[in-house]
């Protein structure tokens, strides 16, 4: 069974290499989809965010990285998937959720969104708050691989320590 995990990406942290691990074992092959959506404000291009997420999942023989814009159901179609994956950190999380999961339903009936259920331990971790904790210099090993750490750095000040 193939799953798609799509998202920002902006950029990758433990609680989605947490969700990526656990659908490696659980499916045959994972596509991690780095949506390229322009109305959103990024800090990372899609270049950057797929090359984050590549050199953290090289490990992995059954998980693709990719990107995508448009609709998702559409990308589903083009790769030949009907599985959604996405990840619930609170109940918080379950109102958008589950409002895409139906809306994505509505517009192709064949296509399941699967939620795994975050790590109580990276329940609170999400892309914003890792780079607000950059911005303003804070430690940010625990929630990052070295590779995210360091490009977060690069962009907060031009490289430099
Ligand atoms: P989006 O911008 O679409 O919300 P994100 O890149 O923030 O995408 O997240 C992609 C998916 O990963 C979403 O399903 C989100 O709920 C999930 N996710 C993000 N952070 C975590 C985490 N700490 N634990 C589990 N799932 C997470």
């Amino acid at each position: 069974m193939k799953v798609i995990y799509p998202g920002s990406f902006d950029p990758v942290t433990y609680g989605h290499l947490d969700i990526i691990d656990r659908c490696s074992k659980s499916f045959d092959k994972v596509i991690v989809a780095v949506l390229n959506n322009n109305y959103k404000k990024n800090m990372f291009s899609v270049e950057e965010r797929l090359n984050l997420l590549r050199e953290t999942l090289k490990e992995y023989d059954n998980v693709e990285v990719d990107a995508f814009s448009g609709l998702l159901v559409d990308y589903a179609n083009k790769r030949n998937c009907s599985t959604i994956i996405r990840g619930l950190r609170a109940i918080s999380d379950l109102e958008y959720e589950m409002q895409m999961s139906l809306v994505n339903k509505k517009l192709e009936e064949d296509l399941e969104t699967l939620f795994m259920v975050s790590r109580g331990k990276y329940s609170y971790l999400s892309s914003s708050i890792v780079k607000e904790v950059a911005m303003f210099g804070g430690k940010i090993s625990c929630f990052v691989p070295k590779v995210v750490e360091r490009a977060l750095k690069e962009k907060m000040n031009g490289g430099q320590d």
